[in-house]
């Protein structure tokens, strides 16, 4: 292949899928292919989708439909489009007659056919489409990792928690984990190349099989400074026995990104979510009493169908109580072929669209005054590059996952970790200076 064909890739939605990226990205660097962030460029336009909510997928759909000028001006444009969007039929279908310019389709089962699907669209120039599932793991594909000293690591694939909102056990497919011996060799190897922090993957790491608690303690007994971070966690599996590795480990983030989804007990049910509001009251209580400065972040759903005010007011006790250090919010999107979208939906969305600023509201409220903890504390973290607020030099992370922007006398600091002495609290950030 011509050394110089560029391609530009873009990936939309969670972790797992910019993973899936780097593979990607791994696989069209094997054959070749340079980068490049200038889509007018590019010889090769892929998407890489995301389909939990209905206004990732129309933006897809628009971005596509922009080509069609490039692929006038320059028909040997190769465009593919692939992730979990597609892994739905209907999508497919619509896709495919939409935009006769799309030359490749394949969906997220297929990650390790995509050299051989693009060559069978090169060699005998026509459309092709694989959105066949093929629930194995391959191991080895190449990876081109968007960062040297941070790096994300599956641990599992799939879901099988049907929670009744959401798409992705549908376009994943069901749950599988890696051998643990693989991930470790994996990280033995990362460690080697100077990474600093492992991000372990999964839709429910806590249900990793045979467990998550032993493999995190295997991770955390390979030799080397870094750090173990893990997303995303499911209430329903976090074990006490999971919190208390964390709290004795010196690798392990203090970080712990719960999705709770809403604040009312038949809402949960509704959502088929496996746990209580107290159950997840007693398993956040319990992580601070064993790690005080831990930081808890949560995703949040307004306007599941059937949610009255009370439901929702709930949820808006439930943020003040356990006092989130943030959330990602939504407004819930009707995906088809989920058990919610048969529920009737009576909220308009106009209510809807108020309910989820007066959240907006509450969260941001709570922001203000929730890194106060961290004044006077010092805290280790990995410095991630130059500050951008103009408020520190540089910029990194905690432990506890928290921004830390601050002054160093030492400026060869990047990709290490520093010790900082916090002396101000912002909103979603802290400040301070290097000891
Ligand atoms: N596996 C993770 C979340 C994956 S999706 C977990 O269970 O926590 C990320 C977030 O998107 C979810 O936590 C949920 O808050 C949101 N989400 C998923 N489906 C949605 C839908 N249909 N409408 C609105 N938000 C949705
Ligand atoms: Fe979706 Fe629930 Fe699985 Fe998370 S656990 S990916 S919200 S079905």
């Amino acid at each position: 292949m011509d050394k110089s064909k560029l391609a530009y890739t873009h990936t939309y939605g969670c972790r797992a899928n910019v993973s899936d990226g780097e593979k990607i990205n791994g696989m069209l660097a094997e054959m070749r292919y340079g980068f490049t962030n200038i889509q007018d460029e590019a010889d090769l336009i892929l998407f890489n989708t995301c389909a939990v909510r209905e206004n990732a997928e129309n933006k897809v759909f628009g971005n596509i439909g922009a080509l069609i000028h490039q692929k006038r001006r320059n028909p040997d444009l190769i465009v593919i489009v692939c992730g979990c969007m597609v892994q739905q039929e209907h999508i497919t279908e619509k896709l495919y007659k939409t935009f006769p310019f799309v030359d490749l389709i394949f969906g997220t089962h297929v990650l390790h056919k995509f050299p051989e699907l693009l060559n069978e669209v090169i060699i005998n120039k026509r459309r092709v489409t694989d959105i066949s599932n093929t629930e194995t793991i391959t191991e080895d594909l190449p990876i081109r990792r968007e960062s040297e000293f941070k790096a994300d690591v599956p641990i599992m694939f799939g879901c099988d928690n049907f929670c009744s909102y959401c798409v992705v056990p549908y376009v994943r497919g069901r749950e599988r984990s890696r051998k643990p011996n693989d991930i470790i060799n994996e990280i033995q190897g990362l460690v080697k190349d100077n990474v600093k922090e492992v991000m372990l993957l999964g839709q429910n790491v806590n249900s990793f099989t045979p467990s998550f608690p032993e493999l995190l303690k295997e991770i955390e007994a390979i030799n080397g400074d870094f750090r173990i971070t893990y997303m995303t966690s499911h209430p329903k599996d976090l074990s006490r026995n999971l919190i208390d590795v964390i709290a004795n480990s010196e690798k392990i983030s203090h970080h712990l990104h719960l999705p709770v989804q809403s604040g009312s007990n038949r809402i949960l049910e509704l959502m088929n979510r496996g746990y209580t509001v107290e159950q997840y009251e007693s398993i956040i209580n319990y992580a601070r009493e064993l790690t005080p400065l831990i930081s808890i972040t949560t995703d949040i759903i307004v306007g599941f169908p059937g949610e009255t005010r009370t439901d929702f007011e709930e949820t808006l006790s439930l943020i003040k109580k356990i006092r989130f250090d943030s959330a990602y919010t939504f407004i819930y999107s009707k995906r088809e072929g989920t058990k919610a979208a048969e529920l009737p939906d009576t909220v308009t969305s106009e209510e809807k669209s108020a309910w989820f600023r007066e959240m907006l509201d509450v969260l941001a409220e709570i922001g203000d005054t929730a890194y106060e903890r961290y004044v006077g504390k010092t805290l280790r973290v990995l410095c991630e590059g130059e500050g951008r607020t103009g408020q520190g030099q540089f910029t990194g992370k905690s432990r506890e996952g928290v921004i830390v922007d601050f002054n160093s006398d030492n400026t060869d600091i990047i990709g290490k970790f520093v010790n900082v002495k916090i002396d101000k609290a912002l909103k979603w950030a802290v400040l301070g200076r290097s000891t």
